[in-house]
């Protein structure tokens, strides 16, 4: 068994919405980032390449590799085929989001649908919490997003070159 453990932060801005785990949520405020800024994918991904001990997310994906704008699902999807090579299977992941100006609600329901359907998991193995920041700090006065992620994993094939 392999644990791994990824966190995310990105600066908010005025806009029409923000992407969490590939989910779109309308609100009145848009990421800050090179990407979609979907801190929960960025989260995830680093939590995967640490269960696999491959590094971390920004020397997979420096600024260079991304186009603007573009969508981080990419960055999981790849993400999960290494994890295939190095003979790791995903068990479940838990997460949790950090923001104070979106009431995500039943949102969190879709956004575990969301991973659940990128990591070829059950719902039942994937976990979405969310929590406010009281009020204080980057994500609590409004002006940023964070995200937590840990997965576990399982060895069910040696790995390749091994
Ligand atoms: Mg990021």
């Amino acid at each position: 068994m392999r644990i791994g453990f990824g966190t995310d932060l990105h600066v908010l801005r005025v806009g029409e919405g923000l992407m969490l785990g590939g989910v779109p949520v309308p609100c009145g405020y848009a990421f800050e980032a090179h990407s979609d800024g979907d801190v929960v994918l960025h989260a995830l991904v680093d939590a995967m390449l640490g269960c696999a001990g491959l590094g971390d997310i920004g020397e997979k994906y420096p600024p260079s590799a991304i186009r603007k704008g573009e969508s981080s699902t990419r960055f999981v999807t790849e993400t999960l085929a290494l994890l295939g090579k190095a003979g790791l299977a995903l068990v479940n992941v838990d997460c949790v989001i950090d923001l104070e100006v979106v009431k995500l609600g039943d949102t969190k329901k879709v956004i575990r649908a969301s991973l659940a359907s990128l990591l070829g998991l059950d719902a039942a193995c994937v976990n979405v919490k969310a929590k406010t920041a009281e009020g204080v700090g980057a994500v609590g006065e409004g002006r940023a997003v964070s995200a937590q992620a840990a997965v576990l994993a399982m060895r069910v094939a040696p790995g390749e070159g091994e």
